[in-house]
């Protein structure tokens, strides 16, 4: 590190990684342990898990980009989540593990015309994966709210499963207690053992171009809890680099490129699972605040499935805001009350746009009629679980929806519902640089090479051709693992 003057801040590396999320950790410690010299920066800070309380509001505000509050622009807006911390994503998600389907990897290799993407080769990598994070089912009972999920489907005969997580369980611990192995917590600290540093607290603004290759990175060093507020306080950075891999998720890793003048296929095909949502009470207590349920219902898979989301009070209060006059009064019973989803595979695309001088990019995505249709569906089917394992009351998450009560409420709520007035919502974001040898489609080249760059990488979800329709965490890494151990065997010495 040196010092240009009193306001920037110079560092040098091999390979510069931007970001520190299920892309950015795993090809940090590929790289680091083939002996490369890894500089990661981070542009949240590093939150020790424990300190924060598990899907809580507080974990919004300090690990979330913006707080959670972002939004694809549409018919209906589709609200998103990103987070904002070392290990990205990882962090907060409900630690859900799914393998890429093999009939997927399949249609993308031949679709996109990706190279040596073997799906044994990808499937070996996530036994690695899932050893690395100890990925396991639940020890014991599972909580209340997974029970419902699971009692619903049964009675209607619905395929369902418990989903494995990343998550370690104390010797006699409950199923809400178990320590998630998010990448601060495994692949992070390989990284660092073999000699990589990180920088958190670094926004990468700006990579400058001469040609083909990245020349150097411009960054704001943003104190912890500022977030922003305090220009005064922030200090600009500069970089030099050899390589750089551009791993800040689907969202900001186009917007990245896009300021570095990279656009050909960037951003212009942004994939999501939209889900709708209700809450559902119960005769007794079914609330666990920090934890998820772990039950997944695959009857209409892939294009629909049913699964819990975190429940913690202030989110229930939010799942009951569509129809505040109606529902408000519910949250004062919130241990009574969980939230569950049902999500789609959705046909429709989002774009990422990045726009001079405003720091977050312009975020919109189109539902098709058929999505539209689907997120009807869903949440009527999601109902009917919910009466089947004996929910008294359900509260749809959508403008002027009825209190559900029995089958007569249902088709009441099928018939009232429209997308448009509901609150559809995501949390998997793809697809927004798609990877393969065809540059009519693809953003990058097979392995994750910009086409028109010599040094400028992409490794994280923006490289999945399409959502996979499962939660996409292990695809993510499976896939960035495969790429980064490439780039070591291309560039070896
Ligand atoms: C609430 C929630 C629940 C989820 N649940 C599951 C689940 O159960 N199972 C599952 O498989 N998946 C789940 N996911 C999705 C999963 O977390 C993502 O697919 C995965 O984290 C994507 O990895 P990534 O590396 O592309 O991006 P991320 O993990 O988001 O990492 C990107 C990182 O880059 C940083 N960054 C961005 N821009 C910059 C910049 N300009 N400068 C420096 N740093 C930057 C960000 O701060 C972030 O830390 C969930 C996601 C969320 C938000």
């Amino acid at each position: 590190m040196s010092s240009l003057g009193p306001q920037v801040t110079h560092h040098e590396c091999e390979v510069l990684v931007v970001g520190s999320g299920a892309g950015g950790a795993t090809t940090a410690a590929v790289l680091a342990e083939a002996g490369h010299d890894v500089l990661i920066v981070e542009e949240g800070p590093w939150v020790e898990q424990g300190s924060v309380v598990p899907f809580s509001l507080d974990q919004m505000d300090q690990q979330y980009r913006s707080g959670g509050v972002t939004v694809a622009l549409g018919l209906p807006s589709i609200a998103y989540t990103e987070g904002r911390c070392a290990g990205g994503g990882t962090e907060v998600n409900s630690g859900l593990y799914w393998r890429p389907p093999e009939a997927t990897l399949e249609l993308w290799r031949s679709k996109y015309r990706i190279r040596d993407f073997s799906s044994d080769d990808l499937l070996s990598i996530c036994e690695e994966v899932e050893d690395a994070l100890s990925v396991q089912k639940v020890p014991g009972e599972h909580t209340a709210a997974s029970d419902i999920l699971r009692r619903g489907a049964d009675r209607l005969g619905w395929r369902n499963d418990e989903i494995p997580r990343w998550m370690t369980y104390p010797e006699g611990a409950g199923a809400s207690e178990g320590r998630r192995q998010s990448m601060t917590r495994t692949y992070l600290p390989r990284a660092f053992a073999a000699g990589a540093r990180i920088l958190c607290d670094h926004r990468l603004d700006r990579l400058v171009r001469s040609g083909r290759r990245a020349m150097r990175a411009e960054l704001t060093h943003i104190p912890t809890g500022s977030d922003g507020d305090s220009p005064a306080l922030e200090q600009q950075v500069t970089i030099s680099f050899r390589d750089v891999i551009v791993c800040g998720g689907a969202i900001q890793t186009p917007a990245i490129l896009q300021r570095a003048g990279l656009r050909h296929r960037v951003g212009r095909t942004l994939a999501v699972h939209p889900t709708v949502k209700l809450a559902a009470r119960f005769d007794s207590a079914v609330n666990t605040p920090d934890d998820v349920s772990v039950f997944q219902v695959k009857q209409f898979a892939p294009n629909i499935s049913f699964g819990g989301s975190a429940s913690h009070p202030g989110l229930v209060a939010l799942a009951l805001t569509d129809n505040w006059r109606d529902f408000g009064e519910a949250v004062t019973a919130w241990p009574e009350l969980a939230i569950y989803y049902a999500a789609i595979t959705s046909e429709g695309r989002g774009v990422v746009q990045a726009i001079p001088g405003v720091r977050d990019p312009l975020v919109t995505y189109r539902l098709t009629k058929r999505d539209r249709d689907l997120l009807g569906q869903g949440l009527a089917r999601l109902a009917m679980v919910m009466l089947e394992a004996g929910a008294k009351e359900v509260y749809p998450a959508f403008k002027s929806a009825p209190v559900v009560r029995n089958r007569a409420d249902l088709a009441t709520m099928t018939s009232m519902f429209s997308a448009l007035k509901a609150s559809v919502m995501t949390v998997h974001l793809c697809s927004t640089a798609p990877m393969g040898d065809d540059e009519r489609r693809c953003a990058t080249d097979s392995h994750g090479l910009v086409h028109g760059t010599d040094n400028v990488f992409v490794n994280d979800a923006a490289l999945l051709p399409e959502a996979p329709g499962v939660n996409p965490q292990a695809s993510v890494m499976a896939i960035a693992i495969r790429n980064a151990r490439r780039y070591c065997a291309e560039r070896a010495g």
